[in-house]
């Protein structure tokens, strides 16, 4: 048999110590919400592949789609020779997304590329130079992407310089005292310092944090962002790449504080675990790119555009974006138990974002305090124990969990015994 071990030992052989190494557990089949190594052994899986599989890994209905698809025709280059899919797909992505106006996509491949292309067209439109985002956030790893991530170690040092015109403004987290008042005091402040807002293209923001930490953005300060963004003729981009498609209780995250962005960054979640990405947005900013200057050779792959067809058919008919709040309020309550009984270490448990959930750990009961050295611990006490969970935050000491959407009550309570159940070793 070959052993976890064995095979970690050939990656480290042939793999850049650079790529990302998480666990080192070698994935030989996963079902829905659980997933077995070449070991044998058995994993509940509390991380759907970084908030990917929210239809379950193997979904019936996914892989039939793609199976039939498969027999028909894999490439041709939705560029070159289109198909229907794609049409229908963009079609239903116009309509799902949150207004009502005409809307219109272009299909990339990955997140890091559709925040790339959202970026290329606010410019188009605006013919403007600034982008700002926020500090914290997560939105790819391509030049542009990571110009605009807010995190150094690991994503952006060594990787200098960036792209010019990026400019950070601070993400309002009440638990680290930043006020929506104060982020937006210093947004005004870019303004005042740094660049006139009739220069900025675009103001990017992931409405939920994500690998910065899993912190809701206040609807309040969404709002304003809107109200900014339409003061000065500033494109409105909404990353949902980490949020979108049902994960946070509604069908985008940005629904929650009635928001219309300008932009939307699809990927993830939207085809459930085949490579396609998108961005959503309204047809006049849409279009102002020029024929032929968005595109891409895999870009609207038809194994990615029926996927994401049978993607949107599972959600309506399971009712998963209401199952997404259903499984937040369960973590809810059983981790704030949790909470009370580790009050040292977890200082606060995040659930009120659906199936998007964060527990974060210090020392002392302190928000100032990380404990990094405990989530890295947790997540290493896990994977022993049979359950996948990840990690995240600025200052790494955030556990986060974004489990599928169709995960099990009686899953969720199994993994969760084995939390607590590591929790106890590790704080003994
Ligand atoms: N934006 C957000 C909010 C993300 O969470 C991610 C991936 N974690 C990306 C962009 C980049 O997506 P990809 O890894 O597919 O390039």
């Amino acid at each position: 048999m070959t052993t976890n071990a064995e095979l970690q030992q050939r990656k480290e052989r042939v793999f850049a110590r650079g790529f990302g190494n998480i666990l080192q557990i070698f994935a030989e089949r996963a079902e829905n919400a659980e997933v077995w190594d070449v070991e044998g052994n058995r994993y509940i899986d509390f991380a759907a592949g970084i908030a990917v599989t929210g239809t379950g890994h193997c979904n019936p209905r996914v892989t039939a789609a793609v199976k039939e698809q498969l027999d028909r025709f894999s490439h041709t280059c939705v560029m070159l020779t289109s198909y229907e899919s794609a049409v229908r797909l963009a079609e239903q992505l116009t309509t799902v997304t949150p207004g009502d106006g005409q809307k219109k996509v272009v299909y990339v491949t990955t997140g890091a590329e559709a925040v790339e292309n959202s970026v290329k067209i606010a410019r188009a439109h605006t013919s403007r130079r600034g982008v700002i985002a926020f500090r914290g956030a997560f939105h790819g790893r391509t030049m542009f992407a990571l110009g605009l991530t807010g995190k150094i170690a690991p994503y952006k040092n060594l990787f200098g310089p960036f792209p010019g015109e990026i400019y950070h403004a601070p993400y309002p987290i009440a638990y680290h005292g930043v006020t929506v008042e104060a982020a937006l005091e210093a947004l005004h402040g870019l303004f005042a310092a740094d660049i006139a807002p009739t220069d900025v293209a675009a103001i990017i923001v992931e409405p939920v944090l994500g690998e910065g930490g899993y912190y809701p953005a206040p609807v309040e300060f969404l709002r304003v962002l809107r109200e900014v963004c339409d003061e000065h003729g500033i494109v409105l981009i909404d990353d949902e790449i980490q949020t979108g498609f049902g994960r946070t209780g509604r069908m985008f995250c940005i629904e929650h504080a009635d928001v219309e962005p300008d932009l939307i960054t699809v990927a993830k979640g939207v085809a459930g675990g085949f490579p396609f990405a998108a961005v959503v947005g309204k047809a006049e900013i849409m279009d102002a790119p020029l024929p032929g200057g968005l595109g891409g050779t895999y870009a609207g792959s038809p194994l990615g555009c029926v996927a994401a067809l049978a993607v949107l058919e599972e959600i309506d008919e399971k009712n998963l974006v209401e199952r997404a709040g259903q499984i937040g309020a369960l973590f809810g309550r059983r981790l704030t138990q949790l909470r009370e009984k580790y009050p040292a270490v977890i200082g606060e448990v995040r659930a009120d974002r659906g199936a998007m959930i964060a527990m974060e750990l210090v020392k002392d009961g302190e928000a100032d305090q990380p404990n990094a050295e405990l989530a890295k611990a947790l997540v290493g006490a896990a994977v022993d124990r049979g359950l996948i969970l990840l990690s995240c935050g600025v200052r790494s000491n955030v556990i986060r969990i974004m489990p599928a959407l169709t995960i099990t009550d009686e899953l969720i309570e199994e993994g969760l015994g084995l939390i607590g159940e590591c929790l106890a070793d590790l704080t003994s």
